[in-house]
């Protein structure tokens, strides 16, 4: 091998290898550039307008009514709406849906926050957790006196997916699931949860500010007895506001007009194209070729080292120490192409990819011919 004459910012990558878009991002994602002309479209008669009025309450309607045909809601679940993303969901549900005590699955970043959360709430018992370390799922197990089960359908930190399901045998707790990164792009049983909450600037390529989530008719039955039992709530992580509210579509507070409207525009594409199951095909085709690129690659390899637990819309590769992946994904931003980075906290050689169904899986493609012409002149 000769001495590598390369650094990340003097690699140009030839016109004809680059994606069509060079946003990869886990979230903020790439979101449709269609949707975003439709929102300029709407500059006059939709921004800028009240949300008490018919015409954004029609956006909010079609966005409640769109993600239950997305999601396959069964009969009888509602799709509420609220500010804050689902940080803020994390609190509503430690006051409006735990009662008691959780069990929760911490398989990185983010679902080890909802733990921080619980754990941190003075009117809760000290939360139940199974952990597991970075880049592996953990089992879902029946535990005696927990009233809520939370784990991530998809982990976003690490790129682990997990099913969604039931714990056997416990039909009186409710089932959270945290759908980030996973709602739009994942397959799942509806039935297998009771919540089933996201923010929409992921999988859902929209912008961020917003939780949405389905609930069944037992989670609002939840929210409605905790509420009749006095507990405080602050007003704005009220659910009992947000239940009454999205009724309405409505949400307690100003929402932002512009989320509300580029997730509706995200909803309508995938479901006019065939719904959850077209979006997920995407995913797959997407994940067969960066995870199909890795395994053969001699630098690079997927971290969720069991095939079914790694994720189809947000994939992790390891590359080994004659690479800094450092240096890969800064290559990659000189050349326009983003947000290809690990996540800091897990502190490994490794970048992150989101294939969400607004990727274009033929960028993908793309993005593996850049990362080996990079790694090529980086290695010498
Ligand atoms: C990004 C993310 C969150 C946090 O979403 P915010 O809208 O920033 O609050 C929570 N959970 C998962 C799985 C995520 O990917």
């Amino acid at each position: 091998m000769s001495e590598p004459t390369f650094t990340p910012d003097t690699i140009a990558i030839p016109s004809a290898l680059l994606p069509s878009d060079g946003r990869f991002g886990s979230g903020p994602s790439k979101f449709r550039p269609e949707a975003a002309r439709a929102l300029a479209e709407r500059a006059v008669d939709y921004l800028g307008t009240s949300h008490r009025k018919a015409g954004v309450r029609k956006t909010v309607a079609e966005l409640r009514a769109g993600i239950s045909q997305l999601l396959g809601a069964p009969d009888g679940y509602e799709v509420l709406l609220g500010n804050g993303g689902a940080t803020a969901f994390w609190d509503a549900a430690s006051f409006g849906l735990i009662e008691r005590r959780s069990h929760h699955l911490s398989l990185g970043e983010f679902s080890s926050k909802f733990v921080a959360v619980t754990d941190a709430a003075p009117h809760l018992a000290a939360p139940s957790v199974r952990a597991a370390d970075f880049g592996e799922a953990a089992p879902l197990e029946t535990v005696e006196g927990v009233d809520a089960y939370c784990y991530p359908h998809n982990e976003t930190s690490t790129g682990v997916m997990l099913e969604v399901r039931r714990p056997a045998g416990d039909d009186e707790a409710l089932v959270l699931v945290d759908a980030t990164s996973a709602a739009g792009g994942l397959r799942f049983d509806p039935a297998g949860c009771d919540v089933y909450y996201f923010a929409p600037q992921k999988a859902l390529a929209s912008d961020g500010g917003l939780w949405i989530a389905m609930f069944s008719p037992a989670a609002v039955e939840r929210v409605e007895r905790i509420a009749a039992s006095g507990r405080w709530a602050p007003a704005f992580l009220d659910l009992k506001a947000a239940l009454d509210n999205s009724r309405k579509d409505q949400t307690f507070n100003t929402p932002a007009l512009a989320t509300v409207f580029l997730t509706v525009q995200q909803i309508d594409w995938v479901n006019g194209n065939g719904g959850l199951e077209w979006a997920a095909e995407r995913c797959d085709r997407s994940a067969e070729i960066l995870y199909g690129w890795a395994e053969a690659s001699e630098l690079a390899s997927p971290f969720v080292a069991v095939e079914s637990a790694r994720s189809r819309v947000v994939a992790t590769i390891e590359f080994d120490d004659r690479i800094d992946a450092g240096d890969i994904s800064a290559a990659l931003r000189a050349n326009g192409i983003v947000d290809t980075d690990g996540y800091r906290k897990i502190g490994r050689n490794q970048l992150r990819i989101g294939m969400f169904p607004a990727v274009e899986p033929a960028d993908i493609e793309a993005l593996t011919r850049c990362i080996d012409h990079i790694a090529e002149r980086l290695i010498g």
